[in-house]
């Protein structure tokens, strides 16, 4: 895609669990399109790093904060840190999250914790820091119509059930009401909310849904579009969002998955 450096020139980003996958593409994507980036991890700094040094090679500015997103106090030291740096931020991308796992009667309460405590209160954690901050501040016209924008990475399984994943297939449907929520308020004072529903991507996250031929095969079965996703389809549609170009765009979802919520058994009738 060709972007323009001056698309989203001037403003500030963050993007949690940027890392590596989708979090990854988002945060050079938006460096290429002229947003000074944040690049938060939870363990990976060597590759946060090289992200960083990636995007400053390319005259971009960018540097890393390690925050795991579900603790409060660390959330709050993260945007501590990108005030001091970058003074306020435009722009939150709400990416980091994980699976842990388990048919339903042998999950433990430590395996529903972890990825509630990441996927959905990690969201909430940081929305509500970015919010504060974009109320504060209100709209610079000549850096966005939009007092601030905050993206959540959501899943197809925010709207199809997964067995064997309860916990991840709630995290989802939780952040499509939070996120909904958060832009029903926010509206009235220029702030958009919106979410990205990816299907199945290739990234670290899902390796073994499409690293041999055979799952691949099978993985395509669900995918209209018969591909599996790349990153860089997720980064487009969060660049677009986190522009001005999406500015009558508020409170939804948009499902970026080859067509996987098409219902694709029904395909042959059924
Ligand atoms: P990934 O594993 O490469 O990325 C997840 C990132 O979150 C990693 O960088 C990880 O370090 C980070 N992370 C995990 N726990 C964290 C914490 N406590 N604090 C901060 N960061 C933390 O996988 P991905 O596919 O790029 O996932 C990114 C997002 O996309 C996730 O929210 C995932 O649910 C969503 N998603 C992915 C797919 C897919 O097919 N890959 C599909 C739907 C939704």
């Amino acid at each position: 895609m060709s972007y323009s450096p001056y698309l989203l020139k001037g403003q500030k980003a963050l993007v949690t669990g940027a890392s590596s996958g989708i979090g990854e593409a988002i945060a050079r994507n938006l460096a290429l399109c002229g947003a000074a980036v944040v690049v938060n991890y939870h363990s990976e700094g060597e590759e946060a790093q090289k992200i960083v040094d990636d995007i400053k090679a390319n005259n971009g500015e960018a540097f890393a904060v390690q925050a795991d997103v579900s603790q409060e106090d660390q959330v709050k030291e993260m945007f501590r840190q990108t005030f001091q740096q970058f003074g306020t931020i435009d722009i939150l991308v709400n990416n980091a999250g994980l699976q842990k796992d388990a048919p339903f009667v042998d999950m433990s309460l430590n395996q529903w914790n972890t990825v509630i405590g990441v996927n959905l209160t990690g969201q909430f954690l940081c929305a509500r820091e970015a919010a504060k901050e974009f109320l504060r501040r209100g709209v610079r016209p000549q850096i966005s119509s939009a007092a601030g924008k905050i993206i959540c990475i959501s899943s197809v399984h925010e709207i199809i059930p997964w067995a064997g994943h309860v916990n991840y297939a709630a995290s989802k449907g939780g952040i499509n009401m939070m996120m909904q929520s958060i832009a029903q308020e926010l509206a009235p004072h220029k702030i958009r909310v919106n979410s990205i529903a990816p299907g199945a991507i290739k990234t670290p996250i899902n390796k073994s849904a499409w690293d041999t031929p055979q799952a691949e095969a099978k993985l395509l079965q669900l995918i209209p579009a018969k591909r599996v996703g790349d990153v860089e389809d997720i980064a487009k549609a969060a660049v677009w969002l986190a522009s001005d170009d999406s500015d009558y765009v508020n409170g939804t979802t948009l499902f970026v998955d080859g067509g996987m919520t098409l219902y694709p058994g029904f395909t042959d009738n059924g």
